[in-house]
């Protein structure tokens, strides 16, 4: 029985994600996902709570073929000591996967078994451009599983990030 760890901030949780998951789920037999820097919503950087990224995910990984556990876990200031925040927090896992660098190098350090995932098509599944074009009022909802499109709309969550990203503006901020 293998069972592996995943970890992303997931704002929004989107297709580059969801194929990754649905790839790396042939090789293991269940996936824990982290939801990173937990602590943090209300940001152009992170805009969506770890409460709605749940729901995000839980709802898309359903249609795949594998068990899956999330666990929120809030960043902590000591990079030394993150691996093992993590694994005091979340189910035992055999494998961690990531394309972070810090996270593999992090993985790396501790002597836990890390592997690359795949990557599909970054320049249009990233996080950043996809919050972006939330707030340039363009067209995003193609670019992330329905689920998710489900949980923002639920919360407000496009004219929340606009919001923020005005007051960010009006305090001179560009986090
Ligand atoms: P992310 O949501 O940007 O990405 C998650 C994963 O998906 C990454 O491995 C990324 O490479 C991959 N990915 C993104 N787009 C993809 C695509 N199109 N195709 C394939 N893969 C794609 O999240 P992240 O920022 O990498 O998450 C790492 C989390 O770990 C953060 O929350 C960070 O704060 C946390 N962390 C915390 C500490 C600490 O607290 N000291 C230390 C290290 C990491």
């Amino acid at each position: 029985m293998t069972r592996g760890f995943y970890v992303g901030r997931f704002q929004p949780y989107h297709k580059g994600h969801h194929n990754v998951i649905d790839e790396i789920s042939d090789s293991l037999n269940e996936l824990v996902i982290g939801i990173g820097s937990a602590d943090k919503s209300h940001t152009r950087r992170n805009p969506f709570t770890a409460g709605e990224r749940y729901v995000m995910i839980s709802r898309a990984v359903e249609e795949l073929d594998i068990t899956t556990h999330i666990v929120p876990i809030e960043d902590i200031d000591r990079n030394a000591i993150w691996v093992s925040h993590v694994q005091s927090l979340c189910p035992p896992f055999d494998i961690a996967i990531s394309n972070n660098p810090l996270v593999i190098q992090l993985f790396q350090d501790t002597d836990v078994e890390v592997r690359e995932g795949p990557i599909f098509d970054r320049s249009r599944y990233q996080g950043t451009r996809i919050r972006e074009l939330m707030i340039q009022q363009e067209k995003w909802e193609h670019l992330v599983p329905d689920p998710t499109v489900e949980a923002i709309h639920e919360v407000g969550g496009v004219t929340r990030l606009r919001q923020v990203v005005e007051s960010d503006d009006f305090n001179g901020q560009r986090e």
